[in-house]
């Protein structure tokens, strides 16, 4: 892990929540941190939790990023036994000070709960790729004893309850060094922006160095197959209902992993952390052969299957798949504009790393298929892309 923090350009910063600005932006820019707007982080100063604003990226944020919200009103909401998402958004809402700040993160209640002035919360790279093998309980729980540890729940009201009820009686806060949250991320805490920021490095150093010892050590990959990707490009055009871009990927770890052997099923386990869902879908379409159209149809047949049978009178997604996997060739992902794609390609890359290493610890085991459909269709996630319309 690079340790970026600079006392020189901390001493820059004029108050708190520029301190604020500075190590979210050094989380933010790390990749193997946080990609494309995940992660969030917060100051408290006095009764006010600045958190931040959703639509925000944390490698850019600036102070208008951070919503001002009422702690207190926060802290009344964790008490609350129930609360749907859409009411907790609306709630949040009506506790911002100033109404021209963005929507506050979907995790503002739990960063309210951590009694420490910054918190920091992370999609880490490394500590989901543990929590993601079979074995991920077994070796986070030697890693992390000082950590509290959390088994996967929703984000969103469900998990900030969930923590409330684990801290809120007798909970030794002065003893736990971060929260580890299987499957999604890590937080951690701190007096002071530079404490929080070092917990954050330190913690999930401490998955890195562990990962060293598997490391893939992929020898040189070479292309096996071609395909005509003008026709496969067309046909997903016409399956999609509109013009896509394709991003090719075929960096020696895309044509390993596309070199697999029992493709399909080895590529479609799931997703790295729940928040990819909504941009990679939770499997690719896999292409081992040149009928195209008979494949792009089995996985909109199967991704209807998957839909019927979990939804609970949602409106389905485009059926159509956001990237896709070709037996010797590489990885494509697809959307609708290059940045889109490019966003995808990211996650993609993220994700192929961590299911082989993952693989290594004995096998990547993710969320399971109900919980990654309750995530792609959380009313949350629709209204986000509702503004975009990606889908
Ligand atoms: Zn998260």
């Amino acid at each position: 892990m690079k340790y970026l923090w600079s006392d020189k350009e901390a001493k820059k910063c004029k108050d708190e929540l520029e301190l604020r600005v500075y190590t979210s932006r050094l989380l933010g820019c790390d990749n193997s941190l946080v990609l494309h707007g995940g992660g969030n982080t917060s100051v408290k100063i006095d009764d006010t939790l600045y958190v931040k604003g959703s639509g925000w990226d944390l490698s850019s944020i600036e102070k208008e990023g951070f919503s001002p919200v009422s702690l207190n009103a926060l802290l009344d909401m964790a008490k609350k036994e129930q609360l749907s998402d859409t009411k907790m958004v609306k709630l949040q809402k009506e506790a911002i000070s100033d109404k021209r700040a963005p929507n506050p993160s979907v995790e503002a209640i739990l960063h309210a709960i951590i009694p420490y002035k910054f918190v920091d919360h992370t999609h880490a790279n490394s500590i989901v790729t543990i929590s993601n093998s079979i074995n991920g309980k077994k070796i986070i729980n030697e890693l992390y004893k000082d950590y509290l540890i959390v088994d996967y729940v929703m984000p969103g009201f469900i998990l900030a309850k969930k923590i409330y009820e684990l801290t809120s009686k007798g909970f030794k806060w002065e003893e736990c060094k971060g929260i580890i949250l299987h499957h999604h991320g890590i937080f951690t805490f701190g007096d002071s922006a530079k404490k929080s920021y070092s917990n954050m490095i330190k913690s999930v150093q401490t998955a890195e160095d562990y990962l060293k010892n598997f490391k893939l050590n992929i020898p040189e990959q070479k292309r096996t197959k071609e395909y005509n990707i003008k026709k496969l490009k067309e046909l997903i055009d016409r399956a999609k209902g509109y013009e896509t871009v394709f991003k090719i990927n075929q960096s020696n770890l895309a044509l390993f992993y596309s070199n697999q052997p029992n493709l399909k099923e080895f590529s479609s386990r799931g997703v790295l952390t729940p928040e990819h869902i909504i941009r990679t879908k939770r499997v690719p379409l896999v292409i081992e052969d040149d009928n195209f159209k008979g494949a792009i149809e089995k996985y909109i047949e199967d991704y209807k299957a998957y839909f019927k049978r979990y939804a609970k009178g949602q409106t389905m997604l485009n059926p159509a798949p956001n990237y896709i996997v070709l037996k010797g060739y590489g990885v494509i992902s697809t959307s609708k504009t290059q940045k889109e794609a490019n966003i995808i390609n990211d996650i993609i890359n993220a994700t192929l790393e961590a299911v082989l290493k993952a693989d290594k610890l004995g096998g990547y085991l993710s969320i399971n298929e109900k919980e990654s459909f309750e995530m792609e269709y959380w009313e949350l996630e629709q209204n986000k892309l509702k503004s975009k319309r990606i889908n």
